[in-house]
């Protein structure tokens, strides 16, 4: 009997080379380990067997019922493992190979313009030692109209049309202002400070040349001891005219905003007509770039600031509206449109 476990193991292992699959293994197995199986076969004629017999019978089917066990679990691992060496070498993805961008056909982009121009702006402001702030798109009623001198029942609120929240106290945010709130909030935050915030901003309006659902701006916010509106225009000068490359000539006039008071509207002459008047400035010669002023006295109570002893100037600047500006382009829809070969031409990488 003993020999007869010796022969069935070697039959076994003859049976397992030949097996070519991981599903012929599992075949297999049963037939040597099952309830009907060899193995159970000679353990059954065991009750023919002496005492003697017994005891060396136990043993020796336990160790070959084990041996066929591992041999099985190991093969199916190796046919598992070339199973993934095969996948693999098929879908193999060759890290190191370059230009295979253009090979394909496919073009490479760029930068969004207006991220260009806002980076840009960035780094002006860092340079004149302004800090770079940051707000969220969605807005409460508070950040966006209450703190800024926008109480509810003022005119202001239907200059801005607003995509609102079911509970109408949520908004998304209609001008960076909000960031001005913010940053005033911002713990520890004591005069003279001066930042800047860029960021998307959102009104519910009619796209035609020159508005859109969605745009950028960058709200600018100085605040300390005498800060006048020649800071302002000093600054704003600086800034035009490195983003131009050139000497820019601005021009302030009276503007309404509720949170500057006096308000001013800061047109540039217009780049691309020198001007001599063109459809981009309207035949005016002049370009309206920016809303600014002297923050109202009210926002900077509500920032916690002591007017008595603190002023400070704000604008907010249209990023859109510098892109067209700076690239002479006449229609603002272009910059949302994703069309890349309009896109593409913004390269800086
Ligand atoms: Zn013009």
């Amino acid at each position: 009997m003993m020999q007869k476990l010796d022969d069935l193991f070697t039959q076994f292992q003859s049976e397992l080379k030949d097996c070519k699959n991981k599903q012929e293994i599992l075949n297999l197995k049963p037939k040597y380990l099952g309830k009907k199986g060899e193995i159970s076969n000679i353990l059954k004629s065991l009750k023919d067997a002496t005492a003697e017999q017994r005891k060396e019978i136990g043993p020796k089917s336990n160790e070959v019922k084990q041996n066929i066990e591992q041999l099985c679990a190991k093969s199916l691992q190796n046919f598992e493992i070339e199973e993934i060496n095969q996948k693999l070498a098929k879908n193999k993805i060759d890290i190191t190979m370059t230009n295979s961008v253009k090979e394909m056909g496919l073009r490479s982009t760029g930068y969004h313009p207006v991220t260009l121009i806002q980076r840009e702006v960035e780094d002006i402001f860092l340079s004149m030692g302004f800090e770079i702030l940051d707000g969220p798109h969605i807005e409460d009623d508070y950040h966006n109209f209450e703190a800024l001198n926008i109480p509810s029942d003022h005119p202001a609120r239907d200059m801005q049309d607003t995509f609102w929240f079911k509970d109408s106290v949520h908004l998304l945010r209609t001008h960076t202002s909000t960031i001005q709130v913010r940053g005033m909030e911002m713990e520890g935050r004591k005069p003279p400070f001066k930042f800047v915030g860029p960021g998307k901003v959102f009104r519910c309006e009619r796209t035609d040349a020159s508005h859109e659902m969605v745009f950028h701006q960058i709200e600018g916010m100085m605040v300390g001891e005498d800060v006048s509106v020649s800071h302002l225009i000093y600054f704003m000068k600086t800034l035009l005219s490195q983003i131009f490359k050139k000497d820019v000539e601005v021009r302030l006039r009276p503007g309404f905003f509720p949170f500057v008071e006096p308000g001013f509207e800061l047109d540039i002459k217009c780049l691309i007509c020198g001007g001599k008047g063109c459809s981009v400035c309207k035949h005016t010669g002049w370009v309206e770039l920016l809303p600014c002023g002297m923050v109202h006295p009210n926002v900077l109570k509500y920032g916690n600031i002591d007017t008595d002893k603190y002023n400070g100037f704000a604008f907010g600047l249209g990023l859109d509206r510098l892109v067209m500006m700076k690239y002479g382009i006449d229609d603002i829809r272009h910059l949302h449109g994703a069309d890349l070969r309009f896109m593409t031409q913004f390269h800086s990488f």
